[in-house]
């Protein structure tokens, strides 16, 4: 094949199939939904990050992505909107249950990527949930979680869901994102996210991002991963 044109809208992916907007460097043109492209114009995201445009082309398409890129680089839209994509291209539904889980180390970075979840996903009809520790009455987060479309949580919580909230299902879940993974693969949260795995479903995409790459092999063997992209973006200073 002749090289393409540095500033050719089509590239090529690692497996010989051509992607026609890896070249994109506005939301606008990617092949996504209205629904998410309305809700980006209006949060004023038109052009992507580096780390943005690295992942959509392998995320949209099904794989599983580990991403890293240093803090600020925009990494939460790099798989939220993927997560959206999925959901609606899924025809997802309010009687369809957890799709997705999203899971961060702190109960203030949940908060913050729900906000975004919430901002950029509200033309969408999925029902979304913030479960984090402390924050409110779990028994009255009981009643609704097994409702709930896209779960954004801190470890601890979910699982206390796992284990003490009747009909808290997940066997239909598509996608699982770890975000700051490192921090969420590291010792302090073992036992809690090896319990959390072994009630999910294998068959599944998964969403690894943090600052740094993640690189033990048990980590990724842990988290059933199939044959993830690898995705590092560093800017040149
Ligand atoms: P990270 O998770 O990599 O630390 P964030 O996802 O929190 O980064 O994003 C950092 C900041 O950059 C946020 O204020 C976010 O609103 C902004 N941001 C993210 N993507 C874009 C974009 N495509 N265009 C403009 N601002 C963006
Ligand atoms: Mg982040």
């Amino acid at each position: 094949l002749p090289p393409l044109p540095s500033n050719s809208p089509i590239g090529l992916l690692r497996d010989n199939t051509f992607s026609c907007y890896s070249g994109a460097t506005l939301f606008k043109q990617l092949p996504i939904s209205q629904k998410t492209k309305d809700g980006l114009r209006q949060c004023n995201y038109h052009e992507m990050t580096d780390i943005q445009r690295a992942t959509f082309p392998h995320a949209l398409c099904g794989r599983d992505i580990l991403g890293a890129a240093k803090t600020g680089s925009g990494k939460t839209l790099a798989f939220v909107i993927p997560v959206l994509e999925k959901l609606y291209r899924e025809r997802w539904g309010p009687e369809d249950g957890v799709g997705c889980i999203i899971i961060s180390p702190t109960r203030e970075l949940a908060g913050q990527l729900f906000d975004v979840l919430k901002s950029v996903g509200k033309h969408h009809n999925f029902s979304a949930g913030l479960l984090i520790g402390g924050r409110k009455d779990v028994d009255v987060e009981k009643q609704s979680v097994g409702e709930l479309n896209i779960l954004v949580c801190t470890p601890g919580r979910l699982l206390q869901h796992m284990d003490e909230t009747p009909n808290f299902d997940c066997s239909q879940l598509q996608v699982l994102v770890l975000d700051e993974a490192d921090r969420i693969l590291d010792v302090g949260f073992k036992k809690a996210l090896n319990a959390i795995l072994s009630q999910l479903p294998k068959r599944r995409q998964t969403f690894l991002f943090s600052a740094t790459q993640t690189k033990s092999v048990q980590d990724l063997a842990r988290l059933s991963l199939k044959d993830p992209e690898y995705l590092s973006v560093h800017e040149e200073s």
